[in-house]
């Protein structure tokens, strides 16, 4: 059991060319982020919240940064913007979304971003890569492992590692 160090960031598609369009991410996050110090495997994962639409590919990455919690949200945001994220509705398909699961063991609550990100726990598809790449660090919020927390998630939506 260990506390978080590093900024974890997860990725997700499910439009179009999903390899193509996480490789993009990643390519956006080495230039204007700091670099990539890890990446999970990715994961075929059904949709949750609104399921009719296809299956997502999700992956978590450890990033390296300068940048402090609001400007990364920021910059993170504007690489969603130039992939081309579809903006349908919450919850719906689109070509990328980048969400700031941790910044270490930092806790913010602002209105534009709340860090950890508050759905960890209740998705298998954030859990499962969290996983394998931190198993036995703590949720600087609920202290439980990851391990703890996929064993004893709510969320029945299935995921499988593709690659
Ligand atoms: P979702 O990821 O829930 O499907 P969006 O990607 O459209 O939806 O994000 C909606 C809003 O969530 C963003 O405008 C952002 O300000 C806010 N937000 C709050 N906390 C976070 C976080 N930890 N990571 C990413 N976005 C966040
Ligand atoms: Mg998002």
């Amino acid at each position: 059991m260990k506390v978080i160090k590093g900024i974890y960031l997860l990725l997700g598609s499910n439009l179009e060319d999903r390899d193509e369009n996480l490789q993009q991410a990643r390519e956006n996050i080495v230039q204007q982020v700091g670099g990539i110090i890890c990446t999970s495997g990715i994961y075929e994962t059904e949709a949750w919240g609104v399921l009719d639409q296809p299956l997502f590919y999700n992956q978590v990455v450890q990033i390296d940064t300068a940048l402090g919690h609001e400007a990364l949200l920021h910059v993170l945001q504007g690489i969603e913007q130039k992939i081309g994220k579809v903006k349908v509705g919450k919850w719906r398909e689109r070509l990328i979304d980048i969400d700031l699961l941790y910044y270490g063991n930092r806790i913010v609550r602002t209105p534009t971003l709340t860090v950890p990100h508050p759905e960890i726990q209740n998705r298998r598809f954030t859990l499962a890569p969290l996983v394998e790449l931190i198993p036995d660090d703590l949720h600087p919020v609920l202290f439980q492992s990851h391990q703890k927390l996929l064993a004893t998630t709510p969320d029945t939506l299935e995921v499988w590692k593709v690659k």
